[in-house]
């Protein structure tokens, strides 16, 4: 079984996984939420380090050394939730909130009750070689920095792609690293030093995700 071929097939058709749903919640009656989602491709390490991976239509834009966002929340501080069952994967979400919260820009803090994020693993229906996504809702009739205000996000990681392409666990938390950024408001990096680059897999957090963050909640 080549399994690069088969990648590379997957590679062409790629994620771009966009629903525009909308529907109002109690707590704001007037104001509709927007949903999105964000999908990030499992990419072989070979075709990192080739540097044939291409970035996908469209939502990188702009320099590699600045990470863009298009929406943000309201406060710095947000509230996430955990809703892994398995140890495992509670670690790996635990290191990518750990990761963001090292850049000081956001503090995200655990919470019990209703989350601005939740951050999760289960496994994949699709066919294609999505190894993450996180769907994320904004108000439309709010705005800061000229970012949508995002109203919640949930973020996955998905198991079984991530074995069947051998990710180890640390790739994996690059991934939920990634996944955590765009539940952030980021969105992809033209480079390969960010970890918001669309298909991300040795690369964690770094100084252009940062900067991204800081033009965005500053
Ligand atoms: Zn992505």
């Amino acid at each position: 079984m080549n399994i690069n071929n088969r990648f590379m097939g997957s590679m062409l058709a790629v994620v771009a996984v966009a629903a525009g749903l909308l529907f109002a919640t109690p707590s704001h009656a007037d104001a509709k939420v927007v949903t999105d989602a964000d999908a990030t491709s499992a990419v072989t390490k070979t075709q990192v380090q080739n540097g044939t991976a291409k970035a996908d239509g469209g939502e990188a834009t702009g320099s590699a050394k600045l990470t863009p966002a298009t929406k943000r929340w309201q406060s710095a501080t947000i509230t996430y939730k955990i809703s892994s069952k398995s140890g495992y994967y509670k670690t790996v979400w635990q290191s990518a909130v750990k990761s963001w919260n090292k850049s000081g820009v956001v503090k995200l803090v655990a919470t019990s009750g209703k989350a601005d994020i939740t951050l999760a693993d289960k496994n994949s229906t699709m066919k294609n070689a999505t190894v993450g996504i996180t769907y994320s809702s904004y108000y439309n009739d709010k705005t800061m920095n000229n970012l949508k205000v995002m109203a919640n996000a949930k973020s996955y990681v998905f198991k079984n792609v991530a074995n069947r392409y051998h990710y180890s666990k640390s790739e994996r938390t690059n991934v939920a690293e990634h996944e955590l950024g765009h539940a952030l408001g980021l969105e992809h990096n033209v480079g390969k030093g960010s970890v918001m680059y669309y298909a991300t897999r040795d690369q964690s957090v770094s100084k252009p995700d940062v900067n991204g963050l800081v033009a965005s909640y500053r």
